[in-house]
C-alpha cells in the first residue's frame, strides 16, 4: 500500500494502488466475558487471502474458527465478545478503525458469510425470490420487477432447476442442498470479494455435500473472489483449497499449501486430524482418533495447549508456548509459507 501526504494533515491510503492481499487477518485476539471466567477464543491468529485464494480453516469444535469469521464480518456479539487486540485489513485497512457506517457498506458488498445452517439464515414466511431480490431492492434501490429477474438469474448461477417457477417458493419447499444454493445465490449477490463459508456443506448428506462444494469452488473461481473456508472435514478441503490454517484453542498451529500438509504434517495435531479420515485403502482397520478433548477456553493449559493430549509431549510442550516456527527442510532451505507451532516439529516432519 502507498501512503501519501495528506495536506489536511496526516496520510490517507491510495486504495487504487493497494496491490497486497484482500484480507489480512494481524495478531487477533477475542474473548468472552462469561460468569464461569474469561474464555479466550482467539489468542493471535494470523491470516492472509488473496483474491482468487482459497484459504481453509480447520480444527474441531471450539477452536475459534467461526468466532475469527465473525470477527472479520463484524458480527460479533460484543459483549460479551470483545477485541483485546490485532487488526483486520481489508484491502489494506483496518476495519477494526473504521466507522460502523463504513463497516456497513463493506459487509454483503464485498465481503459476505455463507453460514452452515441455511434453514435459520433464511426467512422463512418470505419466498427465497422475495429474499434474494432484496439483496437488490435495499442495497441497489433496484424495481420489484428487476429485482426479481435477477434473483432468478441467480438461482440459474447456482444451478437451481427450474428457477423462474420456483422462485416465489418458500425456503422449506426446497431440500437441504438446494437451501444452501440459495445461500451461496443470497453471498454472490452484490459480486463481494471475498466470501467465509463457514462450515456450508456439514448440515448435508455426504454426497451433496460434494455437489454444494463443487459448486462454491467453480464460482470463487470464475469470479475470482478470496474464500476462506471454514470446517472441520479434511476430507472436503483437499480438492478445494490452496492453502491450510489448522487452528487449536484459538492459535494456528500449522498453515502450509494444501498438498504440503496432506502430504507431511509438521504438527502432531494435523497429523491426528489426517489420521483420522476414514479410507478406503484402510477399511476395517479403527481411525485413529485423537484422545481427549479440546480444553476449556477459560482455562487453556499453560505451556501447548495441546499438550495433555499430544502423543510427542516432552516437559518443555507443557510449561512454554511454541511460536509459530518457520518450518524447513532437512538441509534447511525454507518452505514458503510454511510453520508449525511445535516445539518439535522437526521430528514430525522429518521423523
Ligand atoms: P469453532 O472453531 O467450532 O467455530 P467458535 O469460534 O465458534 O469455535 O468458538 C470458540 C469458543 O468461543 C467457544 O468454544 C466458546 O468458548 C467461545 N464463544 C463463542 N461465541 C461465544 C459467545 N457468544 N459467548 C461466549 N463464548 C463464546
Ligand atoms: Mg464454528
Amino acid at each position: 500500500m502507498t501512503t501519501i501526504d495528506n495536506p489536511a494533515g496526516g496520510t490517507s491510503a491510495v486504495e487504487e494502488d493497494y496491490n497486497g492481499p484482500l484480507l489480512e487477518v494481524r495478531d487477533l485476539h477475542v474473548e468472552f466475558h462469561t460468569r464461569e471466567g474469561v474464555a479466550r477464543a482467539v489468542n493471535g491468529v494470523n491470516y492472509t487471502v488473496s483474491e482468487g485464494e482459497t484459504l481453509a480453516v480447520l480444527g474441531e469444535s471450539g477452536s475459534g474458527k467461526s468466532v475469527t469469521a465473525q470477527a472479520i464480518m463484524g458480527i460479533l456479539d460484543m459483549p460479551p465478545g470483545r477485541i483485546p487486540k490485532g487488526e483486520i485489513r481489508y484491502r489494506g485497512r483496518d476495519m477494526l478503525i473504521m466507522s460502523p457506517e463504513e463497516r456497513r457498506k463493506l459487509r454483503g458488498a464485498k465481503i459476505a458469510m455463507i453460514f452452515q445452517d441455511a434453514l435459520s439464515s433464511l426467512n422463512p414466511v418470505l419466498s427465497v425470490g422475495y429474499q434474494l431480490g432484496e439483496m437488490f431492492r435495499v442495497h441497489q434501490g433496484m424495481s420489484k420487477k428487476d429485482a426479481k429477474a435477477k434473483a432468478i438469474e441467480l438461482m440459474d448461477r447456482v444451478k437451481i432447476p427450474a428457477a423462474a417457477a420456483r422462485v416465489n417458493d418458500y425456503p422449506h419447499q426446497f431440500s437441504g442442498g438446494m437451501r444452501q444454493r440459495i445461500m451461496i445465490a443470497m453471498a454472490l449477490a452484490l459480486e463481494p470479494d471475498l466470501i467465509i463459508a463457514d462450515e456450508p456443506t456439514t448440515a448435508l448428506d455426504v454426497t451433496v455435500q460434494a455437489q454444494v462444494m463443487e459448486l462454491l469452488a467453480e464460482l470463487q473461481r470464475e469470479y475470482n473472489m478470496g474464500l476462506i473456508l471454514i470446517t472441520h472435514d479434511l476430507g472436503v478441503v483437499a480438492d478445494v483449497a490452496d492453502k491450510i490454517a489448522v487452528m487449536y484453542a484459538g492459535r494456528i498451529v500449522e498453515q502450509a499449501s494444501v498438498h504440503e500438509v496432506y502430504k507431511r504434517p509438521a504438527h502432531p495435531y494435523t497429523k491426528g486430524l489426517l489420521e483420522s479420515i476414514p479410507r478406503l485403502d484402510r477399511k476395517g482397520q479403527d481411525l485413529y482418533a485423537i484422545k481427549g478433548l479440546p480444553p476449556n477456553l477459560t482455562r487453556i493449559p499453560s505451556g501447548c495447549a495441546f499438550s495433555p493430549r499430544c502423543p510427542q509431549a516432552q516437559d518443555v510442550c507443557f510449561t512454554d508456548i511454541p511460536a509459530l516456527h518457520t518450518v524447513t527442510e532437512r538441509d534447511g532451505t525454507e518452505l514458503p509459507d510454511r510453520g508449525s507451532a511445535c516445539h518439535f516439529w522437526k521430528e514430525t516432519l522429518h521423523g
